[in-house]
C-alpha cells in the first residue's frame, strides 16, 4: 500500500495532532525523505476522503478574526518623485532586482506574487486554492493590496487590478461552488452550498505532484485562460455582493501626499474600506532627514480627510529613524494618541532596518547612522504600550523582512521580547489585538461606548466586551466637513464593524459570529445618531457586506450604504 493511500485509510475521525503523528509514523514506514507538508498531503485526498477531513483546520489563527485574509501585490513600480526615502529597499532595478518598492522579494507575500506574475487573478486563485485545501472557509475574504504606493499607479493599471480582484472571486465561486437541495433531519428542504471537489481537483491539476513546476505552470495556464479584458468594475462588484466568495474588505497602501480628495474618491469607487498610511514619524526634522517628501502637515490633513470619508486608518510608524533616541521615539508613539490630530484605528510599528542598496546603508558605512537594536526597540514599544487606548489595534511591531538585513532589529521575535519586558514591568496592553476574544466564555457581556475627539470630528468606539475581552466593536464618526454629497453634516458614518469569532460559511452560524452582535452594535450606533439629532447614518461597506446592511434596512447611497435615522416608538 502506498503512503498516501494508507494515510487516508487511517485518517478518518482523527484530530489534527493525531494526523500529524500518523504522518510521521507512515513517513518512517515508507522511508520518505522528508515529511510531506500538509497542503501537499491534503492535495492527495479524493472527494470522500476530503469529507472525512472537513473539520480539520490548519493554521486556525488565520481565520480567527472571522475573515480570511488575502494579501496580493502590485507589480514592481515607482513611488512619486518626491519620495526618496533613504531606508527603503527594493523597487525597479534595485539591489534585489525588480521587486515591489519597500520589499526585498524574499518575503512570503512577494515570493508568491512574483510566482504569480503580480497578476491579481493568479494571486487570488492561488490563495483560494491553498485555503480550500487546508479546509478554510473562503466565503468572506479581506484583501490587502501591497507593494508600495497604490494610488501612484496609472489609472488604467489600478482599474484593471481592482476589477480583476472582484472577477477572481466571482469566477472562483462560479466554477467550484454548487447549490443543492437537501432534506434536513426534520424533513424541511434546505439549500446547501458546497465546493465541487471533482471540478476543483481537475482545475488545479491535483493528480500531479503538488509542488512540481509542471503542475504550477498548468494551473497558471488554466487560470489565465479565464481572464477577460475590459472588465466592468461596477458589474463585477455587483456580482460579488451575492457571490459565494465575497470581498468583505479592501485595503490599499499609500502616503499622505498621495491621498488627495480625487484619489480618495477613486479609492471609494474601488470599494476600498481601509487605508494603510505611512506617516513614519511625527517629527518634521526626521521626515526631512529621511527624504520622505512630505511633512507632518500632510499626514494630519490626510488622516482627517480619510476619516471624514469613512475610511479605517492603519498608520505606519517607524522607530529608530536618523536622530532617534529612546525618549524621542516613545514620545513620538505616544503623540499618536494624545494628539487628537492623529488617533489612528490601527497601527503598524516598524523599527528602521539597514538594508543593502539604500542611501541609509551608505550613511551606516560612513558611521553617520547607528540603527536601533532589539533591546531598545523592545523597551520603546513596551513603554508605549503602557498607555495605549482601547480603540486601537496594534497590528504589527516589525516588518516581515527576515533576509538581507545588514543591521537593526534583525530577529523576527521582537514581539516575544516585548511581551517578556511587559511582564517584568507589569504592563498590560489594552489594544484590541491583545483583548480579542478567542473562544472564551461570552455569556456575560456589556455594551460600552468610548467617546473621543479625533481629527476635528467626534468618534464613538462602541464595543461588546466580556470581562476584559472584546467580542466586537463598531466605529461611528460625526464628521466636521462634508467631502461628498452623500456625507452631510447631519449624518453619522460607521467606519468599521467587526465581530470576532471563527470564520464560518455565509449563512451558517459560527461560534461567535451571527449571534446578533453585529446587529446590536449597529443599533447602538443608530441610537447615538438619534440622540445627537443626526438625520442619516452611513456605512462604508465592503462590497461583499452590502447585503448584510440591506437586511438591516440600509440602502445604496452613492458609494456608501445609508439609512434615515427615525424615532421608533
Ligand atoms: S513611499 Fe514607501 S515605498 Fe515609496 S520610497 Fe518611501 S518608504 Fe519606500
Ligand atoms: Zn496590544
Amino acid at each position: 500500500m502506498e503512503f498516501y493511500e494508507e494515510f487516508f485509510e487511517n485518517a478518518k475521525g482523527k484530530s489534527l495532532s493525531e494526523l500529524l503523528r500518523l504522518r510521521t509514523e507512515l513517513s518512517k514506514k515508507y522511508k520518505l525523505k522528508g515529511l510531506p507538508d500538509l497542503i501537499r498531503l491534503f492535495s492527495h485526498a479524493n472527494n470522500e476522503q476530503r469529507r472525512d477531513l472537513k473539520d480539520i483546520k490548519i493554521k486556525p489563527m488565520r481565520s480567527l478574526s472571522g475573515v480570511t485574509p488575502i494579501a496580493i501585490m502590485t507589480k514592481p513600480g515607482k513611488c512619486p518623485e518626491q519620495a526618496r526615502c533613504v531606508y527603503c529597499p527594493g523597487g525597479l532595478k534595485s539591489f534585489f532586482g525588480n521587486v515591489p518598492k519597500s520589499y526585498t522579494g524574499n518575503e512570503p507575500a512577494s515570493m508568491r506574487a512574483k510566482r504569480n506574475e503580480y497578476d491579481a487573478v493568479l494571486q487570488i486563485f492561488n490563495r483560494l486554492e491553498n485555503y480550500v485545501l487546508l479546509n478554510h472557509d473562503i466565503g468572506k475574504c479581506d484583501v490587502i493590496i501591497m507593494g508600495g504606493t497604490f494610488t501612484n499607479f496609472s489609472k488604467q493599471y489600478k482599474d484593471e487590478f481592482v476589477a480583476d480582484i472582484y472577477f477572481a472571486f466571482n469566477k472562483f465561486s462560479e466554477l467550484f461552488f454548487e447549490t443543492s437541495l437537501e432534506k434536513s433531519f426534520h424533513g424541511e428542504r434546505k439549500t446547501r452550498v458546497e465546493i465541487n471537489f471533482e471540478k476543483f481537483y481537475k482545475f488545479f491539476e491535483l493528480g500531479m505532484d503538488f509542488r512540481s513546476p509542471e503542475r504550477i505552470e498548468k494551473v497558471k495556464e488554466n487560470v489565465l485562460h479565464l481572464k477577460k479584458e475590459n472588465l466592468n468594475l461596477e458589474k463585477e462588484q455587483l456580482k460579488n455582493e451575492s457571490s459565494n466568495v465575497r470581498c468583505i474588505g479592501l485595503t490599499i497602501e499609500t502616503r499622505p501626499d498621495c491621498c488627495s480628495l480625487k484619489q480618495c474618491n477613486e479609492m471609494l469607487e474601488y470599494g476600498v474600506t481601509r487605508v494603510e498610511l505611512g506617516i513614519q514619524s511625527v517629527y518634521d526634522s526626521q521626515l526631512k532627514k529621511v527624504k520622505r517628501g512630505h511633512l507632518n502637515k500632510e499626514s494630519i490633513e490626510a488622516i482627517k480627510r480619510l476619516k471624514n470619508l469613512g475610511f479605517k486608518i492603519n498608520l505606519h510608524y517607524m522607530l529608530g529613524l536618523p536622530s532617534w533616541t529612546i525618549k524621542k521615539d516613545i514620545s513620538g508613539l505616544k503623540k499618536l494618541f494624545f494628539d487628537e490630530r492623529y488617533r489612528p484605528d490601527m497601527l503598524k510599528i516598524y523599527p528602521c532596518l539597514v538594508m543593502p542598496g539604500t542611501e541609509l546603508y551608505e550613511d551606516y558605512k560612513n558611521k553617520k547612522f547607528k540603527p536601533m537594536k532589539l533591546n531598545d526597540a523592545a523597551g520603546v514599544i513596551s513603554e508605549f504600550k503602557r498607555d495605549v487606548p482601547r480603540y486601537v489595534r496594534i497590528m504589527r511591531i516589525q516588518r516581515d523582512i527576515s533576509k538581507g538585513i545588514i543591521d537593526g532589529v534583525n530577529k523576527t521575535n521582537l514581539r516575544q521580547y516585548v511581551n517578556a519586558l511587559m511582564l517584568k514591568k507589569k504592563i498590560k496592553c489594552k489594544c484590541i489585538r491583545c483583548r480579542e476574544i478567542k473562544n472564551c466564555d461570552i455569556s456575560n457581556y456589556n455594551l460600552n461606548v468610548l467617546e473621543y475627539n479625533a481629527s476635528c470630528g467626534k468618534e464613538f468606539f462602541i464595543s461588546i466586551d466580556a470581562n476584559d475581552k472584546i467580542i466586537g466593536f463598531c466605529r461611528l464618526r460625526f464628521v466636521n466637513e462634508s467631502l461628498r454629497k452623500e456625507i452631510t453634516l447631519d449624518s453619522g458614518i460607521i467606519r468599521e464593524l467587526h465581530v470576532y469569532g471563527k470564520s464560518v460559511k455565509l449563512g451558517e452560524k459560527g461560534e461567535i459570529q451571527h449571534h446578533g452582535f453585529g446587529k446590536m452594535l449597529v443599533k447602538k450606533a443608530e441610537e447615538i445618531c438619534l440622540k445627537h439629532n443626526k438625520k442619516k447614518i452611513l456605512v462604508i461597506s465592503g462590497i461583499g457586506v452590502k447585503g448584510y446592511y440591506k437586511k438591516l434596512g440600509y440602502d445604496y447611497d452613492g458609494v456608501y450604504m445609508s439609512k434615515a435615522v427615525i424615532i421608533l416608538k
